[in-house]
């Protein structure tokens, strides 16, 4: 099986009334791990390379991974997906490199840093689609900006102006009318990374959880029930895998994720792609930290390698069940682009 364009998986999600995984990849043995837990739970899945992973995998290494990955799955409906494209440009080169579906991330200027504005947003985002649907390809836009920054990707905003930048539901049909896009990601107080709280408890100084702001996705949902949304920086950051890196000699205070019950939520009103990194880099650190403490006489890769892929295989075999996807691979006859072609005619 060729890879899928991820329209249709959102569409086949939203049918199903279940949310994706799209999970972010830098290496064979994350590409692997995702693979074989898509697999064991019989699900459609999306993944994701950023800007940086694109960089650090040389591309060419990222297409060969993911060809190999459906060759050895061919009845796993897969998509490639670019996390965070900055312009036109970067859209275009994935495309060419064979990514089914491309985030513009048209809420932040090509620096990836500073927000633009709404008329620049809708502009850039309209551009790439405009180049994107005619060879078949999902285009992803982002209305408001998210906390954190990641990949040196991200606005860096406080708590205070994460709550300025947010998704305005009443922006929401008109972006999606004048761009054409196919997934709206939108920003409810989620943040990229582990450390997703800029708020304080102004009494005891202690760090508190994200404050998201569900209510948003609930009214988007209701104006544009056919809008598929997708929630980003949605990693649930859990406790365990913290423990286990700070136990072998981590350092990671303060670190708060989202609960799998508040993406559960959102999954039942509309939001069909949930992006997951962090947890995945907290599993394989882990992994190999302890293997680091536990056998310090060690030195073959593959002795610290394996336990960490074995980790992502478990954080991914979760998140596929608790986001509902796991079964649903064999539901649809997969597109490939050239069918994609006729959904934009
Ligand atoms: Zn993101």
């Amino acid at each position: 099986m060729p890879l899928v364009p991820m329209r249709q998986i959102l569409d086949e999600a939203a049918k199903g009334g279940y949310g994706v995984g799209a999970f972010n990849v830098n290496n064979m043995e994350q590409i692997q791990a995702i693979m074989q837990a898509a697999n064991d739970t019989n699900s459609p899945v999306i993944i994701q390379a950023s800007r940086g992973a694109l960089k650090y995998s040389k591309m060419i290494y990222l297409k060969k991974l993911m060809e190999a990955a459906v060759e050895e799955f061919p009845h796993i409906p897969v998509s490639m997906h670019l996390d965070h494209g900055n312009s036109l440009d970067t859209c275009k080169q994935a495309i060419e490199l064979g990514f089914t579906s491309v985030m513009m991330d048209g809420s932040l200027a090509e620096d990836g840093k500073s927000p633009n504005s709404y008329e620049q947003n809708v502009a850039v985002t309209a551009q790439v689609v405009e180049y994107a649907h005619p060879l078949g390809v999902t285009v992803e836009g982002e209305l408001g900006c998210l906390g954190g920054i990641e990949d040196g990707h991200g606005a860096g905003l406080s708590a205070e102006e994460v709550d300025e930048h947010l998704t305005d539901p009443n922006q929401t049909e008109d972006f999606v009318a004048k761009t054409g896009l196919d997934a709206l990601a939108v920003a409810i107080g989620t943040s990229h990374g582990a450390y997703k709280s800029g708020r304080k408890d102004p009494k005891t100084g202690e760090m508190l959880p994200p404050k998201l702001a569900m209510e948003r996705i609930h009214e988007i949902h209701k104006r544009m029930p056919n809008c598929h949304m997708v929630m980003h920086g949605s990693s649930s950051v859990p406790k365990e895998l913290v423990d286990i890196i700070n136990q072998y000699g981590g350092n990671m205070p303060d670190t708060f994720g989202i609960p799998v019950e508040q993406i559960q939520d959102g999954i039942k009103h509309g939001v069909r792609k949930v992006n997951v990194d962090t947890d995945s880099r907290l599993a394989i650190t882990g992994a190999i930290r302890k293997v680091f403490v536990e056998s310090p006489e060690k030195f073959d890769p593959r002795d610290y390698l394996k336990p960490a892929r074995d980790a992502a295989y478990e954080v991914y075999l979760a998140r596929m069940k608790a986001f509902g996807q796991a079964g649903h691979a064999g539901d649809y006859e997969p597109m490939t682009l050239e069918d994609a072609k006729s959904l934009y005619k």
